[in-house]
């Protein structure tokens, strides 16, 4: 997977495409460098007459920011604004909560709140949300269940939507017997799903994710080359910036605020961090609470402080960086191993 791209001279593109060619004939020779400069052409000035377009708005629980380049104000201004509709969909389709962007949510049939508020009975929901959840089945099951989407009674009882609480011992222990996909069904073809009694789903993990991928979907079909969407811990870079350099991402350092672990070169790339630094409280013995899960325990995982998934899907990262961060900096570089496609930042103190 190629996430860094840097501007290169004639000289070192030669090279990397292979100086045997180049020694082959003078002819090849010729034809290779005027294929170069059209190559440079394209690269370093396929961004001139473009504006930069930038909003942030507040979808997911998380301030989301959208930097692009646009050719016109009206392409500019569309652009920014069924992106960031994308985003409120999205959220509508998977949130657990009601808040003002998912307002009326309640009425609406087939999202998340209506799964989770008719538990035991088979219900028709949105074909979109089943293929999520289709997806998440494969992925907790790859993940040896690190990655569990049906833990949402026991987020219910840490509240750290609301600042955090520890849960009393045998609340938690009840809720977790609702745990587990198995409890989760899926009725193929007809977009139906039934799940048992007390089982809440939470799409927490991907959502952000999900919509990351959507949203530059959205910019790539109306033509935008040059875009930067970030979502918490969710980047993507779309293309390169318009000066043909990659776009730089800053990895957070989870223990020192303003400073950066590594800053990261990227285009066409999904950048996704899951730490324990955000959504979290520390409690009165000095313990720090925080809201990724080791669905074993119900508790806040420990293994790992930052996990960092860098790779094509943003919605896959997602994923991966919250199920890796599960399995911890002993577990999870091994089992990373099985997406090559995805690289992995795990921070150790
Ligand atoms: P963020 O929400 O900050 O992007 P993550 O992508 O790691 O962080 O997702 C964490 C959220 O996912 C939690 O707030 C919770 O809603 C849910 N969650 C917690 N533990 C797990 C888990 N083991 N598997 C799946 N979802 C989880
Ligand atoms: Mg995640």
């Amino acid at each position: 997977m190629e996430f860094k791209m840097r501007r290169l001279n004639i000289r070192q593109l030669s090279f990397k495409l292979g100086i045997k060619i180049l020694n082959k004939s003078r002819a090849i020779n010729k034809c290779l460098i005027a294929l170069l400069f059209v190559l440079l052409i394209f690269s370093g000035g396929c961004g001139l007459n473009l504006k930069p377009y930038s909003r942030e708005f507040f979808a997911m629980d998380t301030l989301i920011t959208i930097e692009l380049y646009a050719k016109n104000d009206a392409l500019g201004s569309l652009a920014l604004n069924k992106a960031e509709e994308e985003f409120y969909r999205i959220a509508r389709l998977t949130t657990r909560f009601s808040s003002p962007d998912t307002a009326n949510t309640k009425e609406e049939t087939g999202n998340l709140q209506f799964i989770n508020a008719n538990t035991g009975r088979e219900v028709e929901i949105d074909p979109e949300l089943w293929y999520l959840l289709s997806r998440c089945r494969i992925w907790g099951e790859r993940t040896n269940g690190a990655f569990d989407i049906s833990l949402g009674a026991v987020s219910d009882l840490w509240d750290f939507q609301h600042g955090g609480q520890i849960p009393d011992k045998e609340e938690l222990a009840e809720v977790l017997e609702k745990t587990g996909f198995e409890k989760v069904f899926l009725v193929r073809d007809v977009n139906r799903v039934l799940i048992e009694p007390g089982v809440s789903l939470d799409l927490g993990a991907m959502a952000k994710g999900y919509a990351t991928d959507k949203a530059a979907q959205i910019l790539r079909e109306l033509g935008i080359k040059h875009a930067l969407i970030n979502a918490g811990g969710n980047v993507y870079t779309l293309g390169c910036q318009p000066t043909g350099e990659p776009w730089r991402v800053g990895i957070k350092h989870p223990r020192k605020a303003d400073e950066y672990l590594e800053i990261l070169e990227a285009a066409d790339t999904a950048i996704v961090t899951s730490g324990d630094y955000q959504r979290n409280f520390i409690s009165d013995e000095g313990i720090l609470y925080h809201h990724i899960l080791n669905p074993e325990t119900g508790f806040p995982a420990t293994e790992s402080i930052s996990v960092t998934v860098i790779g094509p899907s943003s919605f896959e990262a997602d994923i991966l960086s919250t199920a890796l961060f599960v399995m911890g900096n002993k577990k999870g570089p091994e089992f990373a191993k099985n997406f090559p496609q995805f690289k992995t930042i795990f921070y150790e103190e």
